[in-house]
């Protein structure tokens, strides 16, 4: 998964009043990760036996999980004949503003609380949360679960004034059980759920998700079969769930990182608009800059030019919503959201934090245009 906002903000100590747990709590005192995990495990829903086979669904690598195997992912396995996933957990939890997940038309200038766990069923080498996706493939010292319950997680966000909470970091839906299990209590608690995915999913965990899950943010990584070689994974199953979510009715967003020598050609990244435009002209399509990171801390940063050329393209070819990220100076003006009728501004943002939001309600306040996404 990668992450764009960097504004990290830990939870204030004065805001873990009424014994939430602390966000310094002592970790638990094990060095094996792997088998710190397997200990919280819990039966999983997420399965289906097909062909004999025993296999997991909470991805599109569809594992087969004979007792004793571990996933791709590294956090789900075979035992007792069943699938089990760690649960009742969390590696990190950040209040941050809701844009920084690169989330756009969901409470606009609003908090979010946003958690991550372990693994990941893809092993991008630029993702910048490396240490908690990558960290059961690496040797990533320092890391142990921080045991948690839901309710103390969603009592957390709503002490902190959050109007949402997100499961992002590293990806969630491999640990779909422990996410559901916050979203049903932070809905009926009125907050906003939403999970940030690389998209390698499943109709099964979409739709074991959806009702308790409000937004579906997704990564798009690559328009070439090579692409998601690379990464593990495959194209398919990706622009299969973003279609899938929208017709299940999670607000969608997509984000594509735009990597120098990985993704940069404009071609391909104009056929990322045609297909997208094809799914829902209203999906809000991010295009985030790379920044050096992880494996590819060598490579430079993705310069804004090409990236400004393809949104104009993609406004072209019917995107409604198009967004230029981890850019600086005149270009930040591409992370405004623009009425599509009126083309005034209607919500400005600066490194990825809304400054001023002119909306009434969903509503642009020049000519009444309804803005796709969820605003109070
Ligand atoms: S989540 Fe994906 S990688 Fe992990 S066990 Fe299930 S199918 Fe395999």
């Amino acid at each position: 998964m990668e992450e764009e906002g960097d504004q990290e903000e830990l939870i204030p100590a004065s805001s873990l009043a009424r014994g939430a747990p602390s966000a310094r709590r002592p970790r638990i005192a094990s060095v094996d990760l792997s088998a710190a995990l397997s200990r919280l495990a819990v039966p999983g829903e997420l399965h289906e036996r097909r062909d004999g086979h025993l296999r997991c669904t909470a991805c599109a690598h569809r594992c087969v999980l004979t007792d004793g195997r571990v996933g791709a992912c590294g956090v789900r396995e075979g035992r007792d004949g069943g699938v089990v996933a760690p649960f009742g957990y969390i590696a990190r939890r950040y209040v941050r503003a809701v844009e920084t997940n690169t989330i756009y038309h969901v409470e606009p200038g609003s908090k979010s609380l946003t958690f991550g766990m372990y693994g990941c069923d893809l092993r991008c080498p630029y993702c910048h949360n490396w240490r908690l996706s990558q960290a059961l493939r690496e040797d990533v010292a320092g890391e142990a679960p921080i045991p948690m319950t839901a309710e103390a997680l969603v009592d957390e966000a709503l002490l902190a004034g959050c109007r949402v909470v997100c499961a992002a970091y590293n990806e969630p839906m491999i640990a779909a059980e422990w996410v559901r299990a916050v979203f049903e209590i932070a809905k009926a608690r009125g907050l906003r759920t939403m999970v940030v995915s690389d998209g390698n999913t499943t109709p099964e965990a979409l739709a074991y998700l959806r009702p308790s899950t409000d937004v579906f943010r997704v990564d798009l990584k690559g328009f070439a079969p090579e692409h998601y070689k690379a990464l593990g994974g495959r194209i398919e199953p990706v622009l299969e769930a973003i279609a899938e979510a929208r017709r299940l009715g999670y607000w969608v967003e997509v984000v594509t990182l735009v990597v120098p020598g990985f993704n940069d050609d404009a071609a391909g990244l104009r056929g990322l608009a045609k297909k997208l435009v094809a799914i829902d002209p209203a999906l809000p399509w991010h295009l985030n800059a790379f920044q050096p990171r992880y494996k590819m801390a060598d490579r430079p940063a993705m310069h804004p030019e090409l990236l400004v050329s393809v949104a104009g393209s993609a406004f072209a070819r019917g995107l409604s919503f198009v967004y230029v990220g981890n850019v600086t100076g005149t270009f930040q003006e591409l992370e405004h959201t623009r009425c599509p009728r009126c083309h005034v501004t209607v919500v400005e943002r600066k490194n990825f934090t809304t400054t001023e939001n002119r909306l009434d309600g969903d509503a642009c306040r020049g000519c009444g245009e309804r803005i796709p996404g969820l605003f109070s």
